[in-house]
């Protein structure tokens, strides 16, 4: 079945290289803000016409029309704002052939997808979040730039190749995918280069034959619950510690945000404690994304079919508004803001939606399901034993006692276990009405072969992430939290 996928691998530049990474991503930059300046004048040219011709006594139709042929077409796509660019570039931008046009391209294509999702968004064509106007992209942000065409290579277990930057050394081995490419099995699309906390990343976009093995145990099904005390409980009762990243590095994090806010603004030092903290969330991201992914592929291979909880983040992390205290105006009774900051953090730490996200495309390439447990399922309350379920069951409460059967069994256990008997009713009975999972099915899954994060529990490279949309088996309707 032949996937789009996408590879990645930290580049090991040369002080000349890692300058002429840095221009290719300013100039991106560059020509995204170039571009937006460019949308904004002409839309503020034609609205400052229009009143003009309004007050000369100008209809309104009448007023739009000429004051929209006399600004000039607002260059909305990205061939209208390459035409734009091509023809005033050698004046504007002089400097402009020290870097690939693709380095241009990349900005520009950026900015009509944002300008698009905007008016999508707008439209109602657009589901997710409402997307706003684009803004500057400002200095210090995640340079990055976008090769299409050219010479994009992976020349050799070591050594990628890529328009005008020539060949450069990687730090971590390519071997994922050279060995793919050497065998014809996989495509290179197009590649991303982009920088995060001072390391360069390249990642291929590829199109890729992938022939994946069936899970050991294809019949098998298993219920993950993802904990707060633990990072995952199988229903087979094996154990996933959390690897709470930011926990442990949180006191670390706080140290450099006080000593951020003591800094002088536009100092050095400042300048320098932004780049210890921004390493230190980027070692954060890595070590999660590396638990996530370790457990998505152990469950993907092993399992035939997995079921989750359909984990509303969004409302678990959020906060009941503040009421107001009707014996103390001017107050407002507690909202558990505290004691829920504590909670999120865990939360978010685990990731569910990542988990999810992991788990849709992983089980699509072994041949297995991903079953949703509906969002009211009552993992937790019920009894995984006699199915009687309990009417409360405070989160403080570790250990589930059932008192009509008398099983006494770890919390997070009983609900995967749970979890593992609603995947087993609802594919026998096949009931279930079967839903796409995952929104962004058509999005680019990132692999991470990582050679800043410890190997896998087998000792050999991750070949991660697709674009493959799985079925998925829900009781009721699909939750957001794809
Ligand atoms: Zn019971």
């Amino acid at each position: 079945m032949p996937v789009y996928q996408a590879f990645r691998f930290e580049l090991d530049p040369s002080t000349t290289t890692r300058s002429a990474l840095g221009s290719h991503a300013g100039a991106s930059r560059f020509a995204y803000n170039w571009g937006l300046a460019l949308v904004k004048d002409r839309l503020e040219a034609r609205q400052v016409l229009e009143v003009l011709a309004m007050r000369q006594g100008a209809g309104a139709g009448e007023a739009r029309a000429w004051a929209a042929e006399t600004a000039g077409p607002v260059p909305w796509t990205l061939y209208s704002l390459r035409k734009e660019w091509n023809r005033v570039k050698d004046e504007s931008a002089p400097w402009w052939r020290e870097n690939s046009k693709e380095a241009y391209n990349s900005g520009f294509d950026a900015l009509a997808r944002a300008l698009k999702g905007y008016f999508d968004s707008r439209g109602g064509a657009r589901a997710g979040k409402p997307m706003g106007f684009p803004s500057f992209k400002k200095k210090g942000g995640r340079p990055s730039c976008r090769f299409s065409t050219g010479v994009i290579r992976v020349l050799d277990d070591r050594h990628v190749q890529l328009p005008r930057l020539g060949v450069i050394r990687t730090k971590e081995h390519t071997t994922a995918l050279s060995d793919q490419v050497v065998a014809g099995t996989a495509r290179v699309l197009s590649a991303t280069i982009k920088e995060e906390a001072g390391r360069w990343f390249v990642s291929f976009g590829c199109k890729v034959v992938r022939r994946d093995p069936v899970a050991t145990y294809p019949e098998a099904i298993v219920g993950v619950d993802l904990g707060v005390h633990h990072f995952a409980v199988l229903s087979t009762g094996e154990l996933f510690e959390n690897p709470r990243p930011i926990s442990q590095r949180a006191r670390r994090m706080a140290r450099l945000n006080r000593e951020l806010s003591r800094r002088q603004k536009g100092s050095k030092r400042r300048a320098r404690t932004r780049a210890k903290l921004t390493r230190c969330h980027a070692r954060v991201a890595n070590l999660r994304r590396d638990t996530l992914h370790k457990l998505t592929t152990q469950l993907a291979t092993a399992y035939g079919t997995v079921v989750i909880e359909d984990l509303a983040v969004k409302n678990m992390t959020a906060c009941p508004r503040p009421k107001a205290d009707p014996e103390n105006p001017g107050h407002h009774l507690l909202n558990g803001h505290a004691a829920k900051a504590g909670l999120n953090r865990s939360i978010l730490d685990a990731s569910p939606g990542e988990l999810r996200r992991q788990l849709s495309y992983k089980m699509s390439w072994h041949g297995g399901h991903l079953v949703v447990a509906d969002r009211w399922f009552p993992s937790s309350k019920k009894c995984s034993s006699c199915k009687k379920a309990k009417a409360t069951l405070s989160l403080s409460t570790r250990t589930y006692r059932c008192e009509h059967c008398g099983l006494v069994l770890d919390r997070d256990h009983n609900a995967a276990r749970n979890l593992a008997a609603y995947g087993r009713e609802h594919l026998v009975a096949g009931s279930g009405p079967e839903t796409q999972n995952g929104r962004r099915g058509d999005a680019w899954c990132t692999s991470d072969t990582g050679a800043h994060s410890p190997k896998g529990p087998r000792g050999r490279k991750r070949q991660d992430g697709s674009g493959q949309p799985v079925k998925a088996v829900t009781a009721s309707s699909q939750g957001e939290a794809a």
